[in-house]
This record gives structure tokens, C-alpha cells and sequence, in this order.
């Protein structure tokens, strides 16, 4: 079983020792791991059985430690970002080479998300570190809403779940692409 805890300096020690911990945010609870660390990342869909194909979406606490994610943010990723973050829209740029290649699946952008939940904020501020974070479910299975559906799910797999309460969005972000030229689109809606 994993423990369930509601200290974020616990999880972010967890995190920044290089383990996995699952945490409440406002749309889902993800499964968090540090983004720039491949074997972290690795852990973190080898315990979802999650296809490395499937990019993962990286969590950050403020627009700055976004920044620090890409090549550049455009214009109207500046502008969605302080119209709309915190909160449920990620957005798909172009990345950074920080961010390791197991991430992103190879693909040259990075879906970035600050989370509005004052938990995983508080969370991502503590780690000072970029957190991807996946919907902490085994692949193929419903989202989980509460640490008890976590619980149920990865508790023999994972160590940590920082339990926020139950999820008030309760679906996943909005996702967008925003290339550094062109069009924006809708990845998820
Ligand atoms: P999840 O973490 O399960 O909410 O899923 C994240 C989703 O975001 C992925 O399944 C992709 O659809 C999308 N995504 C993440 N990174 C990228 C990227 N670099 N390019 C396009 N889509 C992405
Ligand atoms: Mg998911």
C-alpha cells in the first residue's frame, strides 16, 4: 500500500530522492515523477503501463519555470497563459533540451501545465523541480478523483499519495498546440 500523506514537504522530498508520488490537482490526480531525470520518468510508465509513445505532461508552478521548458513562449502562449494559469489547459511547445526525450516521446514540443490545486502548487514550488505527471491510473482505466481510487489502482506500485481531497474538475486539461509559427489547434478539448 502506499502511504497517504497531506505534508507537501514529505512529497517533495520523495520527489527530489527520485521517487514516484502521486497528488491531487483540480482536474485529476496525477502520478508524479522529476521530468528531468529519464530513469524517473522511465518509472513512471513502466508503473501505468503506459506506452512510451504517449507523451507525458510536465507540471510547473509559475510562468518563469515554464519558460525555462522551451525554445520560446509566442505571444498568445504568453497571453492564454496569464488569461488562463494557473489552471486545466496545457499547452504544447516547442521544447527546451533540458527536457528529456522519454517525456516528450521524442517529439520536439512539451505539453506544459501550471495546476491551480494550492496543494500541487505548493507541491511544485517545494520540488523547485519540473514534475511530470500522467493521470495516476493504470493505462486504459478511468482517471482517478480521489486518493482512495488511486489507492485502489497503484498503491502496490507506487510509495506516495498526497491526498488533496476529491478533484473539483474532475476531467482531464484542455490541451493546445501552440507552434512557434503558424496556427494553433486543439489536441484535446
Ligand atoms: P495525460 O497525461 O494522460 O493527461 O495525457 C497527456 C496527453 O497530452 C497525451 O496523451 C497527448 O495527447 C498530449 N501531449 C502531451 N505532450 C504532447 C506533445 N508534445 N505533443 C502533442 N501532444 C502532447
Ligand atoms: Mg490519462
Amino acid at each position: 500500500m502506499a502511504r497517504v500523506i497531506t505534508d507537501v514537504s514529505t512529497a517533495a522530498a520523495a520527489l527530489r530522492r527520485g521517487e514516484l508520488v502521486a497528488f491531487a490537482t483540480e482536474t485529476v490526480y496525477g502520478l508524479g515523477g522529476v521530468a528531468l531525470w529519464p530513469e524517473t520518468v522511465a518509472r513512471i510508465f513502466e508503473v501505468k503501463g503506459r506506452p512510451t509513445f504517449d507523451p507525458l505532461i510536465v507540471h510547473v508552478p509559475d510562468l518563469s519555470s515554464a519558460q525555462q521548458l522551451v525554445t520560446k513562449l509566442p505571444p498568445l502562449a504568453t497571453q492564454l497563459a496569464r488569461r488562463f494559469w494557473p489552471g486545466p489547459l496545457t499547452m504544447v511547445l516547442e521544447k527546451a533540451a533540458q527536457i528529456p526525450d522519454l517525456v516528450t516521446s521524442g517529439l520536439p514540443s512539451v505539453a506544459i501545465r501550471i495546476p491551480s490545486h494550492p496543494l500541487a502548487l505548493q507541491l511544485l514550488r517545494e520540488v523547485g523541480l519540473p514534475v511530470a505527471a500522467p493521470s495516476a491510473n493504470l493505462f486504459g482505466r478511468v482517471s482517478p478523483t480521489t486518493a482512495a481510487h488511486v489507492q485502489d489502482q497503484l498503491g502496490d506500485r507506487i510509495e506516495w499519495i498526497l491526498d488533496g481531497g476529491p478533484c473539483a474538475v474532475g476531467v482531464e486539461s484542455t490541451v493546445l498546440n501552440i507552434p512557434a509559427t503558424g496556427r494553433p489547434t486543439l489536441l484535446r478539448p
